[in-house]
């Protein structure tokens, strides 16, 4: 049982805030208050008969933590709660949750279709890794439900996406790519690392699926690597958890204690990350030598109305063109004191990065021309820092 019994009753709705401090927290007979961390490998039974029960599937309870371990469970109870799925599985690092819901979902002669505005290396997985097991992969443009309409095979299963992109911040129609998706027989998955379930909730929109990468927001202080994905108790509960618990890229307990008490200031800390975020947008927007600024939360966004619509926030992913191309950039980001220079986002620390010489940088000149990414763009992730410091650190390298 909870230590908040109302808090499993399905019928009370509760707030992502309120779900985040108290939702998957299950006391032992200590009573402790504080989610405690089991450490352990493997479980013990009272009896042979005991354990063949829990071997057969016929009684719950834990055996080995490759299979379950109460902490990573209430980590994932409590995220699951959060995005509104009935099933998580937690996973030793983000992109090992892409490649297990691919791996349980997926076969040899399947069609993947991909937004090309994903993170690095989830390209590399899908163009390097995943077509090594016959799987076909093709990339469409996030803003364009009419372009993934036309994309779609009979042979395509999932489609992959992440709103707002990185690092334009481009928004997808999650709603437009369901239909798409279900129309065609094929199922959605959103990464929602950028947003959280505090602004964002891809399965109430039609999403199947949610990928988290709890290295970023779900931690918050850059100290632990995971991952999770959220969906229903059949594809998630069933099928990408008997990948999991078989091939065994599972969650450490001490890193699902890392993030489960991260999910416990998740929203205060989203709402004090996008307040920094939004300031610096509108500021960034008015300073001489700032081309451009790309923030869903500002009006003239080309898609602000959208965002608006699905989310209950923009995030804290602010990116902006400076005039002097690359020369212009490096200099600015050189010359900051504050800002670490780091492609790492969803810390408390305000990160700096030039796209097109790191993150995007081993992509062709001409496809992150086409992408949009230019020589003078520069991406913060912005942190927790007084946002009166962080301006000064900016506005010394445009000067
Ligand atoms: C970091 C990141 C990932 C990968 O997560 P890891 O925990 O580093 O494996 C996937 N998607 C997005 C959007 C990310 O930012």
């Amino acid at each position: 049982m909870s230590d908040t019994p109302d808090i499993d009753d399905p019928t009370l709705h509760w707030g992502p805030a309120t779900l985040g401090v108290r939702a998957g927290a299950r006391p032992t007979l200590e009573m402790e208050h504080s989610p405690a961390i089991f450490a352990t490998s493997s479980f013990t039974s009272r009896s042979a008969a005991e354990a063949a029960a829990l071997f057969a599937g016929e009684q719950a309870g834990n055996i080995y933590s490759r299979f379950t371990n109460p902490t990573v469970r209430a980590f994932e109870e409590r995220l699951a709660r959060m995005e509104g799925g009935d099933a998580c599985v937690a996973t030793a690092s983000g992109m090992v949750a892409i490649l297990s819901l691919v791996m349980a979902t997926m076969k040899v002669g399947d069609h993947l279709l991909a937004s090309n505005g994903l993170f690095g290396a989830t390209i590399s997985l899908f163009t390097n890794y995943i077509v090594k097991f016959g799987i076909g992969v093709d990339y469409v443009d996030p803003k364009d439900p009419a372009a993934w309409a036309r994309a779609m095979r009979p042979n395509t299963r999932l489609l992959f996406v992440e709103t707002p992109s990185n690092p334009l911040t481009e928004i997808a129609d999650i709603r437009a790519l369901a239909d798409v998706a279900h129309a065609g027989g094929a199922k959605l998955a959103v990464d929602n690392c950028f947003l959280t379930p505090v602004f964002q909730k891809p399965l109430s929109l039609g999403a199947d699926y949610v990928i988290h990468s709890a290295t970023k927001y779900l931690d918050g202080q850059g100290r632990c690597l995971g991952g999770a994905v959220v969906g229903d108790s059949q594809s998630v509960g069933k099928d990408v958890f008997g990948f999991m618990r078989t091939a065994g890229p599972c969650l450490s307990p001490f890193n699902a204690w890392v993030f489960l008490k991260g999910l416990e200031t998740l929203s205060v800390r989203m709402k004090a990350h996008e307040d920094n975020a939004r300031h610096l947008a509108v500021w960034l927007n008015e300073q001489l030598g700032v081309k451009r600024v790309f923030y869903p939360g500002l009006a003239g966004h080309p898609q602000h109305e959208l965002a608006k619509r699905q989310s209950r926030g923009y995030g804290a992913i602010v990116s902006f063109e400076v005039e002097g191309g690359r020369a212009a950039a490096w200099k600015l980001i050189d010359s900051t004191r504050l800002c670490s220079i780091t492609a790492n986002l969803g810390d408390t620390r305000t990160t700096i990065t030039h796209p097109a010489t790191t993150t995007h940088g081993r992509i062709s000149a001409e496809a992150r021309a086409a992408a949009g990414i230019s020589e003078g763009l520069v991406r913060l992730a912005v942190g927790l820092e007084e946002l009166e410091d962080i301006q000064a650190d900016l506005h010394r390298g445009l000067r």
